[in-house]
């Protein structure tokens, strides 16, 4: 059984709560943006009036009043789906756990882009299986290292049916896998007869606003696709859903049926409201540009704070939570957590990240939870903190 680390290891921030630091570390969203009055509203009719089944068990599916909040956000990026191919999750760290259990036998091998949201890894080493590196380039997931590496398992006699990936605005690199390489993606999937496991819980939080095809809507057939409403409406809510091949979805609903009985009728509810009456368009907007201007004030902290060419290296993220900071001479960022600690900023390091405690030489910052009048400051400490553990 995998222990460590935990996919709550990448929020700090919710266990220990000192005033004075600056915390770059969870992957939060703001939820200030949230038009909490009108929610509240909500909520309370739907108690009032509907308790008896919104704070009753339901069914192990997604209610009818949710898909079509569903297949709105779906298709603003491409996507595609149906009640059928719909199941309910309470996040997509369940979904995660829940395609490991249903969808591959302990023992088989899961390919894996890495450096990888942490709790993937756990979800599917919790399931037995096991973990495997697809190969990288300069642009992100590189389908002819990944036929390679395929070929070499099977060689090897091992059964690898799975790919995971987070292709658009990766945790935790900020990334997005360019549309070519989505094509030339699914085609490789195809000729290996591999399903790929889609997690998308940023894709719509593009900062110039656009979007990039999900796999999802490219290949319905050959994609299991994770969806929250944690990144664009709120995580409290545990409240998400898994896309998958009609042929899938019924081993899928039977996993989560075991882990919960049934989703939250209540949470289903809120958000089934919210779309009904307001729509995700203004809040997801809302969103959009309060993190861009969070990137904008980070990154231009960073440059002056580091300079271009330094010890440092990182790119600008277009959409997503976060910035990805690499060391040049491969240092591990670790030696850099106690000196953050004293100087009252957090970051999270990039080990937690790798597969096999890869990736050691970055770091992820997290924009999206900042207040943003202290960020600028966050980032003189964090570079007084890189100061302190290079000399230390
Ligand atoms: N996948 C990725 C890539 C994530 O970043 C997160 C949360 N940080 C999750 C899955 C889990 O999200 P949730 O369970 O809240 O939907």
């Amino acid at each position: 059984m995998w222990t460590d680390p935990r996919p709550t290891a990448e929020m700090p921030q919710l266990f220990e709560r000192a005033d004075d630091v600056i915390s770059f570390a969870g992957g939060l969203p703001d939820l200030d943006l949230l038009p909490l009055e009108e929610i509240s509203a909500q909520l309370s009719r739907l108690v009032r009036v509907g308790g008896r089944v919104a704070l009753q068990y339901s069914t192990p599916h997604v209610a009818t009043s949710l898909v079509p909040a569903i297949t709105d956000l779906m298709a603003r990026e491409g996507g595609r789906t149906t009640a059928r191919n719909l199941v309910p999750t309470g996040g997509s760290q369940m979904g995660l756990l829940a395609v490991g259990l249903s969808l591959a036998e302990p023992g088989e091998t899961v390919l894996c882009q890495t450096p990888a949201y942490p709790g993937a890894a756990a979800a599917f080493r919790t399931a037995g299986l096991t973990l495997r590196a697809v190969p990288e380039d300069a642009h992100g997931l590189d389908p002819e290292g990944l036929r390679d590496t395929v070929l070499r398992l099977t060689a090897e006699g091992r059964t690898t049916r799975l790919l995971y990936c987070n292709p658009t605005f990766q945790n935790p690199t900020g990334a997005t896998l360019s549309a070519e390489r989505r094509v030339r993606l699914m085609e490789v999937a195809q000729e290996l007869g591999l399903l790929i496991i889609e997690d998308n819980p940023y894709g719509l939080l593009g900062f110039d606003g656009r979007t990039t095809p999900t796999l999802q809507g490219l290949d319905p057939e050959r994609v299991v696709y994770l969806g929250t409403f944690s990144k664009v409406f709120a995580p409290g809510l545990r409240c998400g859903w898994i896309a998958a091949p009609e042929h899938l979805a019924d081993a899928l609903r039977r996993t989560t049926e075991v882990m919960t009985l049934s989703p939250s009728p209540l949470a289903q509810a809120a958000l089934a409201t919210f779309h009904a009456r307001t729509g995700w368009t203004g809040l997801i907007d809302g969103y959009r540009a309060a993190y861009r201007e969070r990137r904008d004030l980070m990154s231009d902290a960073l440059e002056s704070a580091l300079g271009r060419g330094g010890d440092w290296h990182w790119e600008r993220p277009c959409g997503g939570f976060y910035l990805w900071l690499r060391h040049r001479d491969g240092a591990d960022t670790a030696r850099f957590a106690a000196p953050a600690a004293a100087h009252g900023v957090s970051f999270v390091p990039g080990s937690h990240f790798g597969i096999d405690g890869e990736h050691a030489d970055a770091l992820r910052l997290c924009f999206s939870n900042a207040p943003k009048e202290r960020i600028a400051e966050g980032v003189a400490r964090l570079a007084a903190a890189f100061r302190d553990g290079t000399s230390g």
